[in-house]
């Protein structure tokens, strides 16, 4: 059925002043939403994330999280950051980015792009085979210029240079272009770079202080989702994060990596990081 405002036309007629022109209709804004929203590439099982409706159960993290993001919404486009949710898997963090992103291009009607990490890596990856039809910019040119980006699961990469590389072009084209990123990541940030499972040594000095500068950076900690039962509800939530919350902080498992980390193992101050050979010694 046609539009009853516009036939369609997306410009629907009116008078002020005695004067008639014609100013965009409803319906041309609803489609435009739902097109930038397609556009966006959210996965299908979060399509229905909504800030309103994500059960938090009493758990402060989580609330905190989700104002954050309602602040974030709010404010768009003039934000000062983006946010940068951590935690552990299940919790919550890809539902709150996901369900911000969504608020933001209903709302303000903007392009946006969620991109699981290693997916975008493998995709500009493909880029390089000379059979494929696209180029390593036509991959990378939306993720630069888009007015939000959302990096699901940063730092489960396999970490080598390339890929160190192409994530800080990423992260400091949008902190130099003073576009909103948000990113979700399973790794604590603690400034303890020895240890595997730490953010920073899964990304490195240089990502993590850029990243402080342009994310809030907030915690959460809870339930795991993907553990609650199809006919669970609130409370088996409650449950499930008390049971969680008793068991060391070590044994809430992060995936296993076949890979282990190679990201900037060395200090910043450290200098240029070049190898102490001694040189010619080895043939004497
Ligand atoms: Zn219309």
């Amino acid at each position: 059925m046609p539009c009853p405002l516009c036939d369609d036309s997306g410009w629907k007629p009116v008078e002020r002043d005695g004067a008639r022109f014609v100013t965009r209709c409803e319906c041309w804004r609803d489609t435009l939403a739902t097109r930038l929203l397609t556009d966006a590439r959210l996965p299908r099982r979060y399509q229905h994330c909504s800030l309103d409706t994500f059960v938090t159960y009493g758990n402060e993290s989580l609330q905190r999280a989700v104002a954050a993001a309602k602040v974030v919404a709010d404010k768009f486009p003039t934000v000062d950051r983006g946010l940068f949710l951590l935690g552990p898997p299940g919790v919550g963090k890809t539902h709150i980015a996901v369900a911000t992103l969504k608020a933001i291009v209903e709302r303000k009607r903007i392009t946006a792009l969620f991109y699981d990490t290693r997916e975008l890596l493998r995709a500009i990856r493909q880029t390089y085979d000379a059979s494929e039809a696209a180029t390593e910019s036509t991959v990378l040119r939306p993720i630069l210029g888009c007015d939000l980006l959302v990096l699901d699961d940063l730092g489960a990469e396999k970490s080598t240079e390339w890929v160190e590389e192409t994530l800080n072009l990423i992260v400091n084209h949008r902190y130099s272009e003073r576009k909103t990123t948000m990113f979700t990541s399973n790794y604590d940030d603690k400034p303890d770079i020895s240890d595997p499972d730490s953010l920073l040594c899964r990304i490195g000095y240089r990502m993590r202080s850029r990243l402080h500068e342009m994310c809030e950076f907030i915690h959460l900690d809870g339930a795991d989702y993907r553990e609650l039962p199809p006919n669970g509800d609130v409370d088996d939530l409650r449950m499930m994060w008390q049971q969680r919350r008793q068991q060391p902080m070590k044994t809430r498992a992060l995936p296993s990596r076949a890979n282990p980390a190679r990201a900037q193992l060395r200090s910043p101050d450290q200098g240029d990081g070049q190898l102490k050979w001694t040189g010619g010694r080895a043939g004497t």
